[in-house]
């Protein structure tokens, strides 16, 4: 039982302005959580009341699984980080030892996991297995923002998987979607958790699927139909709409123009034309090869680096940087006037977004200052492949469901689940003996992640009301809330505590006696805390025949002692 009066941790009288959301400042007023630094908080008891019920159903759905929990370090040896190749990535911690040593305080455990399960898993019969833990993890986010939603120290649960095969690792993964519905669902969250598909799609076979919240706040973007297509605006795709592809093709004609035209609005007032008719070229230089590669697309369209950075790699296998103000001058070309012209002969290879397909007679640049070109069409480009480079805008059309715009809505990452193949398994060199007696050194795995830090932010956000926030009932940090009216009746509200406590219940006893603590303060706190059942006790309630119980969503009514 939790008496107020003996409760250090006040709620305050108005929710502080402190961050991009409205359920961030209702967790700082209602006493929930104290911001340590940007992206680090505390819990504080009641905070941690709410983190350790929503640990508690998503530990429920792992046991029920199969899956076996455990803890794994948060400071690990540089070493195993090494072997992988990932110590050097810039948003993963290293913290000094003494002398030389260095260590890392862990974003994701592979490293810790691979080579312990490694000493366990000898034959096929040790197949399949998955361990989770729910630990804290640490990452050098570069923008820490919207309070638990994206923080440098958050609490994750992540499970990982061994496998001998990749059917059986396919079969398990199917799974593992079920078991994170479950959870979702429990939590209240599953009529707005949707799984988007977040694999390279025809060009990557890396499995991945994100679980993600609709929430107004969040920071991506799901693009779906009513096929049932779901993608993060990261990987989405759909079908541009088209202008004048109807249009007669005319000849191409070098024009003379002015130097300025660099920018869109001086273009369309320039040539008259709207900005969907002229193009844009981005052009990269490839990383290792120095080699050019650009991409071209229509103006009014953007670029996706993501798309287009795995079409390229499977081509080249290098990462590429964009071009700059010198590499453009080598190419003999200028900014804003770039332009893959089949006679210009630009040491480029060319790419072009399929939009491009769905306009007739561009304007564009001649890679000149000051010479332009006017109804440019794509035979008149120096084009190698075309492909679907571009971001997805809210007027694209589906490619499933004919004629069907697609939907954009916010959403928050609440889970997201990866197949990694022998990614790690390989490095740590896992084996194990097959049916026939022969040694197998295939060790499929795969990693299932949910925030659950960022869980709890979600759910505040989404549960939130204008003076609470409204937990589902498992959550609430507390069951019952009773209101003690009057020091003459603290002892019979007591006895009230023990014995909803006895019957499984979990209640806060608001003795608070003294002049600020009216009813109003009281019941304010109780709808801040989203306690589902509110008890008032009285000399009023007592005349009327016991005390009263307000449950969420019923009638008041009056109960006898
Ligand atoms: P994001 O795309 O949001 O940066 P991620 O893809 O890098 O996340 P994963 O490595 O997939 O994250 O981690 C598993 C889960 O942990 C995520 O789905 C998310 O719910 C949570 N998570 C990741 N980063 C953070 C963070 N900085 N703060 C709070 N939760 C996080
Ligand atoms: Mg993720």
């Amino acid at each position: 039982m939790l008496r107020l009066s003996q409760f250090p941790f006040k709620t305050l009288k108005s929710a502080p302005k402190v961050s991009d959301n409205h359920s961030t400042s209702l967790l700082l007023q209602g006493g929930y959580i104290r911001q340590a630094m940007a992206g680090a908080y505390e819990f504080l008891p009641i905070g941690h009341r709410v983190l350790r019920n929503i640990e508690q159903v998503i530990r429920e759905e792992m046991d029920a699984a199969g899956y076996h929990e455990m803890l794994m370090t948060i400071l690990t040896p540089r070493e195993m980080w090494e072997i992988t190749g990932r110590w050097d990535i810039p948003e993963y911690f290293k913290v000094p030892g003494w002398g030389d040593t260095e260590y890392r305080i862990a974003p994701t455990n592979e490293e810790n996991v691979t080579p312990i399960l490694g000493e366990f898993i000898q034959s096929y019969k040790d197949l399949p297995t998955c361990v989770y833990h729910i630990q804290k993890k640490f990452r050098n986010e570069k923008r820490a923002k919207s309070g638990l939603l994206r923080g440098r120290e958050f609490i994750m649960k992540d499970a990982y998987s061994f496998h001998a095969s990749r059917e059986d690792f396919d079969k398990f993964y199917a799974d593992v979607k079920q078991v994170y519905l479950r959870c979702f669902e429990r939590l209240g969250l599953g009529a707005d958790t949707v799984i988007a598909d977040a694999d390279g799609g025809a060009i990557s076979d890396m499995n991945s699927h994100e679980f993600q919240t609709y929430l107004e706040v969040g920071e991506d973007i799901i693009v779906s139909d009513s096929s049932g297509y779901c993608y993060n605006l990261e990987l989405a795709s759909g079908i541009p709409d088209d202008k004048n592809s109807s249009e007669e093709v005319r000849l191409m004609e070098y024009i003379d123009t002015v130097p300025d035209i660099v920018n869109m609005e001086k273009m369309t007032k320039y040539f008259g034309a709207p900005d969907w008719q002229m193009l844009k070229t981005v052009i990269y230089k490839l990383q290792d090869s120095w080699k050019y590669v650009g991409v071209v697309i229509r103006w009014d369209l953007d670029v996706n680096e993501i798309k287009f950075g795995k079409f390229i790699r499977n081509i080249y296998a290098e990462s590429f940087m964009l071009a700059s103000e010198a590499d453009l001058e080598t190419l003999w070309t200028v900014r804003g006037f770039i332009s893959p012209l089949k006679d210009s002969q630009l040491q480029v290879e060319f790419y072009g977004d399929e939009s491009l397909k769905t306009v007739k007679n561009f304007f564009w640049g001649a890679n000149t200052l000051a010479k332009s070109t006017k109804n440019v069409n794509i035979e008149d480009l120096d084009i190698k492949e075309f492909w679907d480079f571009s971001e997805p805008k809210e007027w694209f059309l589906s490619r499933n469901v004919s004629g069907e715009k697609l939907v954009f809505k916010r959403a928050s990452e609440v889970g997201n689940i990866f197949h990694l193949g022998t990614k790690y398994s390989k490095p740590f060199g896992l084996s194990f003996t097959d049916e026939n007696n022969q040694l197998n050194d295939v060790v499929e795995m795969g990693c299932y992640g949910i925030g659950v830090s960022r869980l709890m932010g979600v759910m505040a956000e989404y549960f939130m009301t204008e003076r609470g926030i409204m937990w589902p009932e498992n959550i609430a940090p507390y069951t019952h809330y009773i209101i003690v009216m009057g020091e003459e009746h603290i002892s019979r509200a007591e006895e009230l505590a023990w014995s909803l406590e006895t019957q499984g219940y979990s209640v806060i006893l608001d003795d608070r006696v003294g002049r600020k603590d009216g009813f109003g303060q009281k019941a304010g706190d109780c709808e801040l805390w989203g306690i589902p059942n509110r008890i008032v006790l009285s000399s009023k309630t007592l005349e009327q025949g016991g005390y009263e119980l307000l449950t969420r969503g019923g009638e008041s009514k009056i109960v006898g002692l």
